[in-house]
């Protein structure tokens, strides 16, 4: 790609028409004239999921009514999820259950995992980094502070500190395997047998991961994972996480959310609690099944290509948008935050700029949807299944045209959500 700063719209045409992915562009519903930079939050809607929750809604929810638990799969539904996105993440059938949020799936794998370790009282550090995603560390800092047993999380700055600091006293190894402001990917396969060398255990969180990149949880011999459905598996607003158990822990995975749909028999309402064998003693209560079943909408579209086609176009995109917004807004103080190593580098590219959430308003305005992520970072995601080579190059040209003209406002307020 080394002639990508004088390629021109038009060669992104031609890329568009030779992309093996681009007819799956017609799977989602994107307004026009939006350029959707934002699939790494919230991912686009699949057209099959309105049809999808009418039925949920008139027919499963309204005709059948509660016949529906049997009928319609909801009772199902957790694992048979689990099982259709097994694949994308490396797991095995049987291993994976959709349900409830990230932060709380995040509390029971770290729950476990401190359980497991307990027999060795020496074990008492959870490692993680301090640019992780906030809630990773508030759940870990929630469940060391209500144990009370002298747990300690120890927050590292690089991923280069990792083979210095885990050592005999660290129980859990907990890294978001994509960063969510800066696109870092870990290598997933070499940090878990660092942790596995001195007895630690490996929580991955695939947040950023899940339908972004090829993972392989089981041919990394990785501990445990949890990610969102919402990001690039789209999945819609809220839609519930996964948790991933491999065979080998199931048994001995204990959490203290120990609701009934947990539970070896749920519906023999005995007062003791009994865990289920195998992955479902995950769950905990009764799902939010009309947001449950979106889920299979967006996971239905990856059936479509595979995680390898999906890398590809990915890679391709970042690197041209990369190219092109360092070739066109060179004059401005822009700082790639997104490592340029391919295997270093998630699906999103983040820039730094010293009005980075003006510029970003800005683009919105235009069309361009991106985000901004503390500090003075605009985030770009590539998501390959609707994403296309002329989004990238009217997006580069979008901020190149804010940035020379000024066209944004340094003082504009935060909104909520930014
Ligand atoms: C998006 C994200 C979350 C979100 O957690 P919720 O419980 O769904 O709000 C958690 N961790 C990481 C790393 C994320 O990127």
């Amino acid at each position: 790609m080394t002639q990508t700063t004088t390629i021109t719209r038009s060669d992104c045409e031609k890329l568009d028409q030779q992309d093996p992915l681009a007819a799956l562009r017609e799977e989602f519903d994107l307004p026009a004239g939006v350029i959707y930079l934002d699939g790494n939050s919230l991912g686009a809607r699949p057209k099959a999921a309105l049809q999808r929750a009418q039925d949920v809604i008139t027919r499963e929810w309204g005709t059948d009514l509660i016949k529906s638990w049997n009928t319609a799969g909801w009772f199902d539904m957790p694992s048979t999820l689990g099982n259709q996105l097994a694949p994308l993440i490396g797991a095995e059938v049987n291993e994976v259950v959709v349900t409830d949020t990230t932060s709380v799936n995040l509390f029971k794998a770290i729950a476990a995992a401190l359980q497991i370790q307990a027999t060795d009282s020496k074990r008492k550090t959870i490692i993680t980094e301090r640019s992780n995603f906030p809630t990773d560390i508030y759940m870990a800092e929630g469940i060391t502070r209500w144990l009370d047993r002298g747990y300690q999380i120890q927050l590292i700055d690089s991923p280069d500190e990792l083979p210095q600091v885990i050592n005999d006293s660290t129980a859990l190894v907990m890294l978001t395997h994509v960063n969510y402001r800066t696109g870092y990917l870990h290598d997933m396969a070499a940090v878990t047998a660092l942790a596995h060398q001195h007895g630690a255990l490996i929580l991955w969180d695939l947040a950023h991961s899940a339908g972004a990149v090829p993972v392989y949880l089981n041919a990394a011999n990785a501990d445990f994972a949890v990610g969102c459905t919402y990001k690039y598996l789209n999945g819609g607003p809220g839609s519930p996480a996964f948790i991933w158990v491999p065979a080998r822990h199931q048994e001995a995975f204990h959490h203290p959310l120990s609701g009934w749909w947990g539970h070896a028999s749920p519906f023999a309402m005995n007062p003791g609690f009994t865990p289920t064998p195998g992955i479902r003693r995950a769950l905990c209560g009764t799902q939010p099944i009309t947001s449950l079943a979106m889920v299979a909408c967006g996971l239905d579209t990856f059936g479509k290509t595979d995680m390898q086609a999906i890398r590809k176009k990915s890679l391709a995109l970042t690197d041209m948008f990369i190219a092109l917004v360092e070739a066109r807004c060179a004059s401005h103080p822009l700082e790639l935050v997104t490592p340029r190593q391919h295997q270093q580098r998630g699906s999103q590219a983040s820039f730094k700029h010293p009005h980075a959430y003006a510029v970003i308003q800005a683009l919105i305005k235009r069309g361009v949807i991106g985000d901004y992520r503390e500090p003075a970072i605009m985030r770009f995601g590539f998501t390959p299944l609707y994403t296309s080579f002329t989004d990238v190059w009217d997006a580069a040209e979008g901020l190149r045209d804010i940035l020379d003209s000024k066209d944004y406002d340094a003082n504009a307020e935060r909104n909520a959500v930014t």
